[in-house]
């Protein structure tokens, strides 16, 4: 395709900026494919779009409500009507199947149109005040300049559920997409726009973590970092935050390692399913997935012996094939992560019960076969790190009070899930699990939109993400007193 040779350039002051380095977008179902040619901004490039955003916001942040909404509508409308065509692309770049990349541009259309709304019903209050003939106001103003740093594994939903309420709210944007997957960003960034954003509201520096990541936590120009991506990626952007003259405002959303109890009176087929489904699909490259299964002793045998089964009907292939269940790990890096972790857990003494070998294909490209470990004990580094790819652990417990407590025995609290058919159970892991999302029979990972999103411990530092609730990252609150 024509457009594929052409390089997709950087927008930084509402001009699409000439490319002085490039990058190759590959397809992680098929090497030989490139995907497009893309802008490899650095500082120079970070340090002008802060300026354009920071131009841009006093007319922006005056802006009526009614304006902001009807542009995310309008790229909302898009996106969707778009949605197969962006899947593709998302796919390609990325490695989730098709069916999954059509999802997530759902999911970025869905929360475009939500944020729409929020626009109009930003919350205030007005109440007297406690001296006589004081009134009080609390209201909220936007924040400023926001960067926002997205990784590689929801290349379109990330970034739009943390660039539609920075723009909904006020605020204009510095956005800085993982190096791996431009092109998802690359084509909200241009729908954005021709939306009718004015120049410099939004801002895209597509380029390395360690430079344009760099600068925007540490310019003194950024008012708040939105991040998404590891634990020590968000440590190092949380000092540079804090670093500078002015502490910015931070949002960040990490790693995890989520646990799914099964409990002996679980239903067997929804907890395999719900096992299967969290652990594997979108090749366990989820920030959600369920890595640590923990299960009873009654039920052990049975539900090991019905994953593999449910393994075994698997197809590991090309993403865009749609008899694929399960596409390639995302690129050679996370490849090699994912079979040292095999290998790890083989010398740890865990079992690895099925899977874990790399797949040769007829596209070469990034394939790996699940991998389930057995008798994994909670010491083990299978067990306790975080892979970010289709490797699963069972470790094995008496009774519910032992799975809750290797549930929580972990330093990450995203999220966590449990299988029972006792409302006693259900209620009492509800409570006492130390993760910011509880699932119970469902997998861990499938999220709504219009709900908060975050975790706990090392997993997320700052307010919530998504729904009504992002209106408090977003937005400064302000106390107004007047006596008249
Ligand atoms: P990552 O390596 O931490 O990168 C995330 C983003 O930070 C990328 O855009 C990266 O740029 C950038 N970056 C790297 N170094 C930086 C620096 N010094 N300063 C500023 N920015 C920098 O994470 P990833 O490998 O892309 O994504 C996988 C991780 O994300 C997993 O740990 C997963 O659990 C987590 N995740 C969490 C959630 C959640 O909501 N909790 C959701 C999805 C994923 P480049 O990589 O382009 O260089
Ligand atoms: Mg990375």
């Amino acid at each position: 395709m024509e457009t594929n040779r052409s390089v997709h350039r950087n927008l930084i002051g509402g001009q699409w900026c000439e490319a002085s380095d490039v990058t190759q977008n590959i397809n992680p179902s098929d090497t030989r494919e490139t995907v497009g040619v893309y802008a490899r901004g650095g500082t120079a490039e970070a340090e002008q779009a802060v300026a354009a955003a920071r131009a841009a916001f006093p007319a922006w942040s005056c802006t009526s409500p009614q304006l902001r909404h009807d542009i995310l509508v309008r790229a909302a409308q898009e996106v969707m009507s778009r949605k197969n065509e962006l899947g593709h692309l998302l796919s390609s770049e990325e490695g989730k199947t098709l069916p999954e990349g059509i999802g997530e541009v759902t999911r970025a259309a869905n929360v475009l149109a939500f944020m729409a709304g929020e626009s109009l019903r930003i919350p205030g209050d007005r109440t007297p005040g406690l001296m006589a003939g004081s009134d009080t106001e609390v209201t909220r103003e936007p924040l400023g300049v926001v960067g926002v740093i997205s990784p590689w594994n929801f290349p379109m939903a990330i970034p739009a559920w943390k660039i539609a309420p920075a723009l909904a709210f006020g605020n204009t944007v510095v956005f800085k997409p993982a190096e791996l997957v431009p092109g998802s960003a690359w084509a909200l960034v241009d729908i954005l726009q021709r939306a009718g954003l004015p120049d410099g509201v939004l801002n895209l520096v597509m380029g390395s973590g360690s430079q344009v990541g760099g600068v925007l936590s540490s310019h003194p120009q950024v008012d708040a970092i939105s991040f998404t991506g590891s634990v020590p990626t968000g440590r190092r952007i949380a000092v540079d935050c804090v670093s500078g003259p002015v502490m910015k405002r931070m949002q960040l959303e990490m790693g995890g390692k989520n646990p799914l109890v099964i409990l002996d009176d679980a239903d067997l087929a929804i907890a395999v399913e719900c096992a299967v489904q969290g652990a594997f699909f979108s090749t366990g490259q989820r920030c959600t997935a369920s890595s640590r299964f923990i299960v009873t002793e009654g039920i052990h045998d049975r539900f090991v012996a019905a994953v593999i089964h449910r393994l075994e009907g698997l197809k590991i292939g090309h993403a865009l094939d749609p008899a694929t269940h399960i596409g390639p790990v995302v690129d050679e890096k996370q490849l090699f992560v994912d079979l040292s972790y095999i290998d790890i857990g083989r010398k740890e003494g865990a079992h690895l019960a099925w899977g874990g070998q790399r797949l040769e294909l007829a596209a070469p490209g990034f394939y790996l076969q699940p991998a389930l470990f057995t008798e994994v004990s909670p010491s083990m580094r299978v067990g306790r790190e975080e892979i970010f790819g289709p490797v699963a652990s069972v470790t094995r417990v008496r009774d519910f009070d032992e799975a809750l407590h290797v549930a929580n025995d972990t330093e990450f609290g995203l999220a966590a899930g449990i299988c029972t058919t006792s409302l006693r159970y259900a209620s009492q892991f509800k409570r006492h699990s130390q993760a910011g999302i509880v699932k119970v029979n469902q997998a861990t990972s499938g999220l709504d939109y219009h709900l908060p999103f975050g975790g706990r411990k090392a997993s997320s530092y700052g307010p919530r993400e998504q729904g009504r609730y992002a209106v408090d990252f977003y937005t400064l609150i302000k106390t107004a007193y007047t006596s008249a």
